[in-house]
């Protein structure tokens, strides 16, 4: 007990008497290595000035970019190893730097793939590859692309995609463990690209626009001026995109779509829609993979009218289908009982997606998470429709 005490005394005692170790003067101020501070590693001076800087004010960091990753001397890292000391490089760096050496060898593998060098970025839930030269953005938007029109482009692209997965995460109570892979979204300027790239990356042929769905998923869209007229189509279609592929992956990489869940698939895309844009534009056959821009965008006014006529479609008739046998009426009705649900149950949406991935009954999933029948639902649903849908057109 008492060598107990001398060993707490002496031992425990002497962590709280520092011991002061006097340097001389000008060891403790200069460093031993006035290039890196004796910090192992200085500034690339060959990528300093003109490597890719994205990630500034109000913009998504991305973690990797192929004009920075180009970069022989650093591999986007823009630090290395200081050449007036011996000073090993920290392990942090050095891993940075294998894992942008390893994420370029990858994005090589898809050049290899389409015959040229691509633009590639990487953010924390989305790549990208882009091959278009240039993108028009509306001068009332202030869009920036940083004096780079393509690069730029691909990054204000890559930063919109990370805007919808925050908004993603929030409605479906979901967070970044839910997920399976990071959204691989590309964006080609030649249909052949197109050609080349869907049946490589999304298994489908396709011209227009193709994704694979599930674990691992992958957008590829022709930017095909004569369908996506506008830049802001293009956004539009790939926030649609998009949403289909963190729906199908997020919680257990099951694609809804193909499990009678297809309203939920195709509703949640659009309720993007409407929410960015205000209407409709983008209906895909996934089947068919045949792109329309139908004259539907006024979704408001035509449920309300449908529910004021008594002829709307009751939920359990749209709750029924895959994907590729929704009418493009019960896409719009489909769109309007996730609207409900995001904006009236908001906080039991993810719950519900959750249901219908596990191919619980669509009655079961009310009852456990709302409890409510399916009766009480439908007229819920209407009487929420007749109180919030504006019978005029108020945004487009
Ligand atoms: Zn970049
Ligand atoms: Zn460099
Ligand atoms: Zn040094
Ligand atoms: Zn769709």
């Amino acid at each position: 007990m008492f060598a107990l005490l001398l060993w707490w005394v002496l031992g425990c005692g002497s962590a709280a008497l520092p011991c002061r170790v006097e340097l001389p003067a000008d060891r403790a101020i200069a460093p031993a290595c006035a290039r890196c501070n004796d910090a192992g590693v200085i500034e690339c001076p060959s990528c300093a000035k003109s490597t890719c800087t994205w990630g500034g004010e109000g913009r998504v960091q991305a973690l990797f970019c192929t004009k920075a990753a180009a970069c022989r001397e650093c591999a986007g890292t823009r630090r290395i190893d200081c050449p007036a000391c011996e000073r090993p490089m920290p392990a942090e760096l050095v891993q940075r730097r294998a894992d942008g050496e390893a994420w370029l060898a990858r994005m090589r593998e898809i050049d290899a793939k389409l015959e040229g060098e691509l633009l590639h970025a990487e953010s924390a839930h989305f790549t990208i590859t882009w091959n278009l030269r240039r993108l028009d953005f509306d001068p009332k938007e202030g869009v920036s692309t940083g004096g780079d029109p393509s690069h730029g482009a691909m990054h204000v692209y890559l930063d919109r995609m990370e805007a919808l997965y925050a908004d993603f995460l929030r409605d479906l109570s979901a967070t970044d463990r839910d997920f399976c892979a990071k959204t691989h979204l590309m964006v080609w300027q030649k249909e052949h690209d197109q050609e080349i790239a869907s049946l490589a990356y999304t298994g489908q042929a396709s011209s227009t626009e193709s994704k694979l769905m599930g674990r691992a998923p992958v957008v590829s869209i022709f930017y095909d001026k004569g369908n996506l007229h506008e830049e802001f189509e293009l956004h539009q279609a790939c926030v649609h995109q998009v949403t289909h592929c963190l729906l199908s992956n997020v919680f257990d990489g099951i694609w809804p779509g193909n499990i009678r869940g297809g309203w939920i698939d195709c509703g949640l895309a659009h309720a993007y829609e409407i929410r960015y844009f205000g209407s409709v534009r983008h209906y895909c056959y996934v089947e068919a993979d045949t792109l329309q821009n139908f004259k539907f965008g006024r979704w408001e006014q035509a449920v309300l009218s449908g529910v004021l006529a008594g002829d709307e479609r009751p939920f359990l008739g749209v709750t029924g289908r895959n994907t590729t046998e929704l009418t493009p009426e019960e896409h719009m009705y489909a769109w309007s009982y996730c609207d409900f649900l995001l904006r009236k149950h908001g906080a039991k949406f993810g719950a519900v997606a959750k249901g219908v991935k596990a191919k619980k009954q669509v009655g079961e999933i009310l009852q456990q998470e709302l409890g409510l029948t399916p009766g009480q639902f439908q007229e819920s649903w209407k009487s929420w429709v007749k109180e919030t849908y504006s019978p005029k057109k108020k945004r487009n």
